[in-house]
């Protein structure tokens, strides 16, 4: 059929409205509701129009899907947005601490989206006056490629809109799984991943090339600019509405979370969303979770690389690859071995890290580990950091790295404890350090003044061999040293006399003894160890038995604090701290004026209430009636006080058999609370 140009423009137009409508319900919304024969009979039409008539060919003519043969290099575009990167975060609690902190210093009735962080390209269309006139790559942030011909390959992409809006929309182009391994299928040399080929390709010079590659992209920002008569959107939420009715792809499994929500609710999606992350047919790296509150984020604004009103919540650590150079180790205060790698210092998740520690021979003959290899390091949150893996062996044959027969520091013979070296000489110089360091220790005796330097001093210095020595030196000793003036002395003096009057409980958790930390300290005084004779007197009958009857004090724990007890250097230790006078006894508390009406009952209290905030209080009123007090549900615990949105230890106490008692009932059973 012959057109004259006015009738082929026509004509041209009338078919491309039906194949974008086609498209959209194809690409956008999986719904097609014409048959592929008729879609293609129409777009045949339409490509053989436009090559009579180049003249009428628009940009955003539905024939783009198809690219074009024409090479190109990627020209430089610069963006009108800023197009960062994400803070991070690696544990849900730092998410939920986030919110929490963002709430409490705006305000506290935001809401937050929670949305998929998807692992593909990130892009950036800009739309003018309802055309999509550029589609850039991220590049630096500022300047990125441009890859527009390409990007109109894709067909959940509008190319253009139905307002004619100017605006920037930000997006993930990614390839589906499903895909991805068909492509792979044939390779010889197969791709590493779906974001690699997605990455390759999006750069390819032909569009036609691009088109053959069934690209996706997710949607999930818009940045509209103003105009007459336009309202502008003041939430997120109202952005991703008008995002979806501009007919954009977005992720349906967006999720926003209002103030009503608890962050049992946050950490469940979390989780939730972790065990659902190989099920989705596209990967994804981690969630993204933002201030849903688009003034707030104005307010809020971006630092050097990231805005401060989103937050990436990352499934994996973050890693770094280095070189080790050798491996040391270190000798604990409880003669513990520690191998520790030193490498190449390398810049992980914001901290330059030159040491990691292997823990123990076994962790490195899983790894193969030799010196001169290249691995990987990783680092999680406030975590210490860990080698994941070898990623090449050294070239000179190291062996896999032996711990020595001998203690490095002193020479003594290592022994081995279950999984770790030890060595096994008390007077180890490093484990007197390490037992002085951790006694002085904040946590510990917290001795003002007395900070490692100092105790350096004095065992250079031959003041102190052991913890008991800190408290008969003469620290008249010390004049004269560089940097300790009159001063000085005098408020180490001060710092020791005070430490005296620390409770008992804090002696028997500074005296470096395994197992034998605050918890247990605590666990054992509770449990009618008032004395440190009366544990001495436990030790030297060997009764580990009257130990393991302390609920939570376990067989193992017993029986290692029974024999450290009785090593007779443990003895020389305390007898020393007993003639300085410290705290060897712990006064009974004030009974409890309440009837004991909960003795004998084991609560494990959960959710949150209206008369205990918070809920420690509820807890205390458990303890002042004889009760006693647990964290988790077991066989053991015969209540649970179950407050607001009670989770998962509800539901472990119904099959547990545990009494369920509501704030109301525990209520009446306390007699209220004043
Ligand atoms: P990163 O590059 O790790 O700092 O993370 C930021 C990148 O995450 C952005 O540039 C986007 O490409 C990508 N991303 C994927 N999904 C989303 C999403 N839903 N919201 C924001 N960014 C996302
Ligand atoms: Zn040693």
């Amino acid at each position: 059929m012959d057109y004259t140009l006015f009738e082929a423009e026509k004509e041209i137009d009338r078919l491309s409205e039906l194949l974008r409508k086609y498209q959209y319900e194809y690409y956008v919304l999986t719904r097609p509701t014409v048959s592929d024969l008729e879609y293609d009979r129409l777009f045949d039409l339409l490509t053989n129009l436009e090559k009579k008539f180049p003249a009428l060919v628009k940009g955003d003519s539905p024939s783009m899907r198809v690219g074009s043969d024409l090479g190109s290099d990627l020209p430089e575009s610069t963006h009108s947005i800023p197009v960062l990167s994400l803070d991070k975060a690696y544990s849900s609690e730092e998410v939920i601490g986030w919110m929490e902190k963002i709430r409490k210093n705006n305000r506290s009735d935001l809401s937050f989206y929670i949305e998929e962080k998807i692992d593909g390209i990130s892009m950036v269309l800009y739309y003018r006056d309802g055309i999509l006139e550029r589609a850039v790559t991220r590049g630096n942030g500022f300047v990125g490629n441009d890859v527009t011909a390409n990007v109109k390959t894709i067909g959940s992409i509008p190319l253009r809109l139905p307002r004619p809006y100017t605006m920037a929309v930000r997006g993930e182009v990614y390839l589906p799984l499903d895909k991805f391994s068909e492509i792979n299928k044939g390779m010889e040399v197969p791709y590493a991943n779906p974001r690699n080929l997605a990455a390759g390709t999006i750069r390819r010079k032909k569009s036609s090339e691009v088109a053959s590659v069934p690209l996706d992209c997710f949607i999930y920002e818009g940045f509209l600019e103003e105009s007459e008569g336009l309202t502008l959107p003041v939430t997120h939420k109202e952005v991703l509405d008008e995002l979806e009715l501009s007919g954009f792809r977005l992720n349906p499994r967006n999720h926003i979370f209002t103030p009503e929500d608890t962050s049992d609710n946050i950490r469940k999606f979390l989780d939730s969303e972790t065990e659902d992350r190989s099920e989705l047919g596209y990967e994804i790296d981690g969630l993204v979770i933002k201030i849903n509150e688009l003034d707030i984020r104005e307010e809020l604004g971006y630092t050097g690389h990231h805005p401060r009103w989103a937050l990436a919540y990352k499934f994996e650590s973050p890693q770094g690859e280095t070189t080790l150079l050798s491996i040391t180790i270190q000798v604990g205060r409880t003669g513990r071995i520690t191998p520790v790698a030193r490498v190449e210092p390398v810049l992980i998740g914001g901290s330059t890290i030159s040491n990691v520690t292997l823990h123990n021979q076994d962790y490195i003959n899983l790894l193969e580990l030799a010196v001169g290899d290249r691995v990987t390091v990783s680092k999680r949150g406030d975590v210490i950091p860990a080698v994941e893996s070898v990623v090449e062996k050294n070239e000179d044959n190291y062996p896999v790295w032996k711990i020595p027969d001998k203690c490095p520091v002193c020479g003594a013979e290592l022994t081995l404890k279950g999984a770790h070296n030890f060595c096994p000489n008390p007077s180890c110089p490093d484990q007197v350090r390490g037992r002085l360091f951790f006694f002085v220790g904040k946590g510990q005796m917290d001795i003002e003044n007395l900070g490692p330097e100092t105790v350096d001093t004095l065992m250079s210095e031959g003041l102190i061999q052991d913890i008991q020595d800190l408290f008969t030196f003469d620290p008249a000793a010390l004049e004269g040293l560089a940097g300790f003036k009159e001063k000085k002395i005098k408020a180490i003096k001060e710092g020791i006399a005070k430490s005296l009057n620390r409770p008992f409980k804090t002696v028997l958790a500074s005296l470096g003894i395994p197992e034998l930390g605050s918890r247990s300290a605590e666990l054992l005084i509770e449990g009618g160890f008032r004395s440190m004779d009366s544990l001495l007197d436990a030790a030297d009958k060997n009764d580990i038995e009257a130990l393991v009857n302390i609920d939570g004090v376990g067989e193992v724990t017993a029986g290692i604090i029974v024999s450290e007890l009785n090593k007779p250097e443990v003895r020389k230790r305390i007898d020393g701290l007993r003639s300085a006078g410290l705290q060897f006894y712990a006064p009974e508390e004030e009974a409890s004026t309440e009837p004991q009406i909960f003795e004998g009952q084991t609560w494990c209290v959960t959710g949150s209430f209206e008369a205990f905030k918070p809920r420690s209080l509820a807890v205390e009123e458990i303890k002042k009636r004889g009760g006693k007090s647990v964290s988790s549900v077991t066989g053991k615990t015969t209540h649970l006080l179950a407050g607001e949105s009670a989770g998962s230890k509800l539901k472990k106490a119904r099959e547990n058999g545990a009494e369920i008692v509501d704030e109301a009932a525990f209520l009446s059973l306390i007699g209220g609370v004043e």
